[in-house]
């Protein structure tokens, strides 16, 4: 019989409004033949409902006004099998076969959501609670990366009481990593709090900036060569590499404002790298996935130097799923039409 997947958006997270594009999306393009779906939305401030609204209100973000909205949340205690509604006659329970998180950053992508899954029992897409975390935490993944052999960028974890002593840190960083470096908190995503510095000054301005983020702030040797993205798809070490894409940001980075904001980011696919180059980082993005106990989904994202040197720049465990986003337009590049993608990420869920 058909499956009954709750499509939770939004959350207490740095990335709320691009979650409420990725869910509308892939509320759009989720084979309904095959599910049911319940939306459930997690307000910016925390509060849950089950929404029974249009895609275009909730895409705008005027899904809580014109709801129609119902207090609701996923809950922990097993007998209630998914969503536990607060109903006019008393509270009702509505059974989920599974979740489809379709949200990104902090209590989205970081394996906090993903726990309250876990308790509730209920089979969810995408990583589990140890892969969204490292994967999330900037500084981990350098770490578990480095130890599986992959190459990262140079580069040095910061928590904030050492902003204190600036003046004696700023030598050792310069000496390590050089000018210019990339500041970042640890643990966001979509480029919010991420800074490149060029001197002494723009460091301290970049490290507040980040540090207003995050408890933790990396900061990372600036690489120079082409941004590429690979999208992996499967289970563990039973996982395929899509077609491999290529990112030309026209502002200084690839920020917020180019990814979201403005229409200056160029996109290729495929990726303008030698085919070796390619395959290397299909190979190398198929590894980290496996290295970092990835399942359902990642983004790996990579430099490619002029050389044909590659560096894994970061693992998203939730990748952008807007109609325009890298992760879907590499499967749709490779064969995988969006509704038949969302269908395999459902079913991976359910092996898991
Ligand atoms: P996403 O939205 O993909 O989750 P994010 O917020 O996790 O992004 P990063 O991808 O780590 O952040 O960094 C944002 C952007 O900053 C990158 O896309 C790239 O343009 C630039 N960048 C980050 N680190 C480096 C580096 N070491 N060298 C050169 N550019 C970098
Ligand atoms: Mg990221
Ligand atoms: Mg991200
Ligand atoms: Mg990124």
């Amino acid at each position: 019989g058909k499956k009954t997947v709750a499509v939770v958006f939004g959350s207490v997270s740095s990335e709320y409004e691009v979650s409420l594009r990725s869910a509308a999306s892939v509320l759009r393009n989720i084979p309904r033949d095959r599910y049911d779906v319940v939306m459930v939305g997690i307000t910016k401030d925390g509060r849950w409902y089950e929404y029974g609204g249009s895609v275009d209100d909730l895409e705008a973000d005027r899904w809580l006004e014109n709801g129609p909205v119902t207090p609701a949340v996923i809950s922990p205690d097993r007998s209630c099998g998914g969503l536990l509604r607060q109903a006019p006659g008393g509270p009702e329970n509505v059974p989920v076969d599974v979740i489809f998180p379709v949200m990104h950053g902090e209590h989205a992508e970081d394996g906090t959501i993903q726990g309250l899954f876990e308790m509730a029992g209920i089979p969810y897409v995408g990583c589990g609670v140890l892969a969204s975390s490292t994967c999330m935490d900037k500084d981990v993944t350098h770490i578990l990366l480095e130890a599986a052999g992959i190459r990262t960028a140079p580069y040095a974890a910061l928590v904030r009481p050492q902003l204190a002593r600036f003046d004696s840190l700023e030598p050792s960083l310069r000496e390590k990593l050089g000018y210019p470096m990339f500041v970042k908190p640890a643990n966001t995503g979509s480029s919010v709090g991420v800074g490149k510095a060029k001197d002494r000054a723009e460091l301290l301005a970049a490290l507040k900036e980040a540090f207003r983020y995050d408890r933790k702030v990396v900061v990372e040797k600036a690489i120079v060569g082409a941004e590429v993205e690979c999208a992996v798809l499967g289970n563990y070490t039973d996982a395929d590499a899509a077609v491999v894409g290529e990112i030309v940001p026209h502002h200084e980075f690839y920020d917020y404002e180019g990814k979201y904001l403005d229409d200056s980011t160029d996109l290729f696919i495929p990726a303008r790298i030698p085919k070796e180059t390619s395959e290397a980082i299909r190979t190398a993005a198929v590894r980290a996935f496996a290295a970092m106990g990835c399942t359902g989904l990642a983004r790996v994202d990579f430099f490619a130097e002029r050389d044909g040197g590659i560096i894994l720049n970061e693992i998203n465990t939730l990748p952008g799923f807007t109609s325009i986003s890298m992760y879907p337009k590499l499967f749709e590049a490779a064969g995988v039409p969006y509704p038949e993608l969302i269908d395999r990420l459902i079913r991976l869920a359910l092996e898991k």
